[in-house]
């Protein structure tokens, strides 16, 4: 995947202006100082995949769409986050690089990068 990609993806995650935690939200305090005064800010939407799995039998919003996958992602902005992922492939193991490719209802949405 080209260079330039991974760094046009960005991910909209909440900053805490009192403690700078990062939260991939939705939230209105922030979970460690419990202050309000959170802030949209975008973050590279490279990471580290931690885990994922196969959602087979989706809830009904999703019924169309399944079977899919969802990973649990450690950005390089030290944040996890869940999200979907792409096509994983059959050797892909925790510890895979990805990278954001887009969003799907909001959610991103990763793709195994080539070592
Ligand atoms: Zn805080």
């Amino acid at each position: 995947m080209p260079k330039r990609e991974i760094e046009d993806c960005q991910i909209n995650v909440l900053h805490c202006e009192n403690c700078g935690t990062l939260d991939p939200g939705p939230r209105s305090l922030c979970p460690k100082c419990h202050s309000a005064e959170l802030a949209e800010i975008a973050v590279p939407g490279a990471g580290t995949l931690l885990s994922w799995t196969t959602i087979r039998r989706p809830p009904t919003a999703f019924r169309e769409e399944g079977p899919y996958h969802i990973a649990v992602v450690d950005l390089d902005a030290k944040l996890r986050v869940t999200a979907r992922l792409t096509a994983p492939s059959p050797g892909i193991a925790p510890g895979a690089r990805v990278l954001c490719v887009g969003t799907r209802n909001d959610v991103p949405v990763f793709q195994e990068i080539d070592a």
